[in-house]
This record gives structure tokens, sequence and C-alpha cells, in this order.
């Protein structure tokens, strides 16, 4: 016996474990996403603090500057309107809030 069964479940695992431990770091960064030519999706790893890799958009320096107005449409997704947004949306849940805490305080 001068070799272990390579097919031997035991090695199968400790291979398994080995694999994941070395990919798991690299497959749950993020990726990119992209649609690529091909029809699928684009695999790399999404540039720091971008939602794509350096290939899709994600290159750094790439991409509008803070604050640039050139595709404002309507503006309803633009971060003051979203704060906005937000702030009625807690107004709102506190009204509900309110609302039901006095209906129980009536009926009971
Ligand atoms: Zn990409």
């Amino acid at each position: 016996m001068a070799h272990p069964d390579p097919r031997s479940a035991a090695i199968r695992d400790v291979r398994r474990l080995r694999w994941e431990r070395n990919t798991r770091p690299m497959l749950s960064s993020p990726r990119c996403g992209a649609l690529t030519r091909q029809g699928g999706r684009c695999r790399a790893p999404a540039a720091r603090g971008k939602k794509r890799c350096r290939m899709h958009g994600g290159a750094f320096g790439s991409g509008a500057p803070k604050g640039n107005q050139n595709a404002l449409r309507h503006g309803t997704d633009s971060k003051a309107a979203r704060q906005e947004f937000a702030r009625i949306a807690k107004i709102r849940q506190a009204l509900r809030d309110e609302a039901s805490a006095s209906r129980r305080r009536r009926s009971s």
C-alpha cells in the first residue's frame, strides 16, 4: 500500500474542505454581475466600494463626480429625495403606531 486510494471518501472530504477554505473568502466577495456578451453574468470581483468590476465601469476614477446633475431628470432617486422619503416614512410609521395605540386604549 504505497498510496492511499485517491477516490476514497476521506481524501475527497479533505480536498473539499481545503477547496472551501481557500475559495470561500474569494467567492463571498461581491461580484460584478454585469451582463456579458455571452449572455451570462460577469463573475469578476467588484471594485472596492463599487458594484461593478474594473472592466465594467467600476474602475477607480471612473463614473460621475459626486453631486453631478448632468443626468438629473426628476431627482426622485437623488440622495436628498431619498433622505426626505425616509423621514416621511418614519413620521407615517410613528402616526400608525400612535393610531393603533389609541385604538387599543379606546377598546379596553
Ligand atoms: Zn464585470
